[in-house]
């Protein structure tokens, strides 16, 4: 028994036919599921009763169970789901001026071992399918349908490591971003990576047209190295170069996230040493403010004004980046197993 949700549509059409059914049947498929939003092949009533008794013998719809579901104020919406085997993932509701957008998670725990980040103390237990991820945006498109609104945007920045896991998040976005399926659009979809170095140009290659951010958080190898032990393996001299090959290869903007962190990053003359380092690049940067967390002692900027203007000053494009679910811990790197019982509150 397979997950639905892990096929491609191309993939899909294999199998299909590899299990004895016409290939056509995969847009039918997709239409049902990603268009119509129905979960149980007895309801596809243009599909023959022989073919859907069969299609339960092979495919699985159901991925995700619901743990818990937690709503702050601001309409965010924090969802903890279970795994087949029991584990469990968070994904996250953003309610934006422009659209609902889905934080995905990518992996169980993660081993990029950030030292600001509190996901990456769990480590990595394993990668997620491709249907796991999809699962994640189809669970919280059934919450909003009752509303009578859908997810518009994806930002692959919940728990993990996206380009650790490559194969299925690409998988993911070409099941999402199917014209005949749930259709979201590739320039609706970012993906947010450490800076795994051959994935960047793997990807550039692919040309997408799907938004890439670039977890930075510092302007030189030094403070880089403290926070990002992946800077070790790939600094930053490395790093522009792969970010400089995806530029020219697909022509598209690319995003810095910038995590301030009270004297650590976030003074002056970082912002100048930032700006120099990536001026004349098409890109803009992303400031965030830190979220403390109790697994270390790191500290929120109390200087964001102050770095945005510099920014600013060296020409550099720039925002400050909204927070959401601060009541309920759904904000930006605050994703955590609290059931799971290995962090602090
Ligand atoms: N592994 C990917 C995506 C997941 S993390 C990446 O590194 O980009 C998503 C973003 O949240 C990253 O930019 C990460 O550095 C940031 N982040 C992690 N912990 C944070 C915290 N406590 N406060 C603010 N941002 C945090």
């Amino acid at each position: 028994m397979q997950s639905f949700f892990d096929f491609t549509k191309e993939k899909l059409q294999s199998s299909l036919v590899e299990n004895g059914f016409k290939r056509y049947l995969a847009d039918q498929l997709f239409d049902w599921v990603y268009v119509k939003n129905i979960l149980s092949f007895d309801e596809m009533t243009n599909i023959s009763k022989g073919d859907r008794e069969k299609l339960k013998e092979f495919y699985t719809l159901s991925e995700l169970e619901i743990v818990v579901q937690q709503e702050s104020k601001d309409g965010t919406v924090k969802f903890l789901f279970k795994l087949k085997d029991g584990l469990k993932i968070e994904t996250v509701l953003m309610r934006q001026n422009y659209g609902n957008s889905v934080c995905v998670t990518t992996q169980v725990g993660c081993n990029m071992a950030c030292t600001f980040c509190a996901s990456g103390l769990l480590k990595k237990t394993r990668n997620l399918s491709t249907g796991e991820i999809v699962a994640q945006v189809m669970m919280v498109n059934r919450y909003l349908q009752k509303a009578q609104e859908r997810v518009s945007h994806i930002v692959v920045m919940g728990i993990g490591e996206p380009f650790d896991n490559f194969e299925n998040v690409i998988d993911f976005v070409k099941v999402i971003n199917d014209p005949k399926g749930y259709q979201i659009g590739a320039r609706h979809i970012t993906i947010s990576t450490c800076g795994l170095v051959p994935k960047i140009k793997q990807f550039a290659d692919l040309n997408l047209q799907v938004n890439l951010a670039i977890s930075l958080h510092a302007p030189n190898n030094a403070i880089r190295n403290q926070l990002m032990p992946i800077n070790k393996a790939y600094p930053l001299e490395k790093l522009m170069e792969a970010i400089n090959y995806y530029l020219e290869k697909t022509n598209r903007r690319i995003t810095f996230e910038y995590i301030l962190i009270n004297n650590v990053n976030d003074s002056r003359e970082n912002a100048v040493e930032l700006a120099k380092l990536i001026r004349g690049m098409n890109a803009y940067v992303n400031l965030i403010p830190y979220n403390a967390v109790a697994e270390n002692d790191y500290q929120r900027s109390t200087r964001i004004e102050e770095f945005f203007t510099t920014l600013q000053n060296n020409r550099i494009n720039c925002i400050v980046r909204r927070e959401f679910g601060h009541d309920i811990d759904a904000a930006c790197g605050q994703l955590r197993a609290k059931n799971e019982g290995v962090l602090k509150k």
